[in-house]
């Protein structure tokens, strides 16, 4: 999975690790960096090896695969410091993912689908396209449910087909408790997290009227005085959105490697190329990330001359 693994990344690995396991291999779950903690409920979770704190057993591991899923990405440097373990490792590299562009060479394998709602769809597709309907389990629906409603935002995007809907009335048969698994992901954050989007919605905000764009940048100092941990910004830059007009929203947060861009935007306007062209990033058309080098002000400076070539494309 990517780094800093989101619903999808996890519940996309989770559930194929527990189908594979059932159907007798052996399978373990890296995930490149540590995630937010309102994952560690997932079934299987506390499993998941975190590269960054195991390097030499991780490395040894995909050293002895045969079989390597990359899962919920499609170029190799989103897996980080990972990366080169990763490229140099002998087993058969598997991608299963729906962003755009793959790096196709990286992988002998794969389904890449950016009509896909979420990888835990394209997971669900494998096992049932596979002939194996009858490994489903409650275990497997709930893993693959999480990124199914983390990826399209509690089923609201344009991607939710009726695929979806119907894979959710599977799951539902198989005994799948959906409301627990909104409540864990959703209402599991500390106050401190919600004082913290009280913060940045009131003095961090900065909408462009002109251009139907709002952007937030979050300083180091915001980071540390609400004591915000991976995942608490999850979700933040969809407010942006919620504005009455707004197309496009970019938050952008000074971590301590890097400034990191998260992009969001509504109808036609595609992050994905905004990402690409400027901030080092990509994804899909209406979410996508990117990074800087620069610092918090140069980068933002630039966010706002780079959108004035957009002005006719945002109204
Ligand atoms: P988020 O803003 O939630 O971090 O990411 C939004 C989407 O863009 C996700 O699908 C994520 O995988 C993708 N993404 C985020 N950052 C990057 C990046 O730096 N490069 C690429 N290629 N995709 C990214
Ligand atoms: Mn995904």
């Amino acid at each position: 999975m990517h780094q800093k693994p989101d619903g999808d990344a996890m519940g996309s690995a989770l559930g194929l690790y527990h189908f594979l396991k059932a159907i007798g291999h052996d399978v373990t779950v890296i995930s490149p960096t540590n995630w937010a903690d309102f994952l560690d409920w997932m079934p299987g979770c506390a499993q998941v090896i975190d590269y960054d704190l195991n390097r030499e057993k991780s490395a040894a591991l995909v050293k002895a695969a045969d079989w390597i899923f990359c899962l919920d990405f499609n170029v190799l440097h989103r897996t980080r410091h990972f990366e080169p373990v990763v490229a140099a490792a002998k087993g058969i590299r598997i991608l299963i993912d729906h962003h755009q562009q793959p790096q196709v060479e990286a992988f002998a394998y794969g389904a890449s689908n950016t009509a896909k709602s979420s990888t835990c769809e394209m997971v669900y597709d494998f096992i049932t396209e596979a002939g194996y309907d009858e490994v489903l389990n409650e275990t497997i629906a709930t893993c693959l449910y999480t990124g199914l409603m983390t990826d399209t935002g509690s089923f609201r995007f344009p991607s939710t087909t009726a695929s979806v809907h119907r894979i959710i009335a599977h799951f539902k048969d198989l005994g799948l408790k959906h409301t627990p698994i909104h409540e864990n992901i959703y209402d599991n954050f500390l106050e401190n997290r919600l004082r913290f989007i009280g913060h940045a919605l009131l003095n961090r905000l900065d909408v462009l009227y002109e251009y139907n764009t709002a952007i937030m940048s979050i300083t180091k100092a915001d980071l540390l005085k609400f004591d915000i941990k991976t995942g608490d910004s999850e979700g933040l830059v969809n407010y942006l959105l919620t504005i009455e007009g707004i197309r496009f929203g970019a938050l952008v947060i000074d971590r301590d490697e890097e400034r990191k861009w998260s992009f969001r935007s509504k109808g036609d306007f595609d992050v994905n190329t905004f990402a690409r062209t400027h901030f080092e990033g990509g994804g899909h058309k209406n979410a996508a990330g990117g990074r800087s080098s620069e610092s918090l002000e140069q980068t933002t400076e630039k966010f706002k001359q780079v959108i004035q070539q957009y002005e006719v494309q945002l109204q």
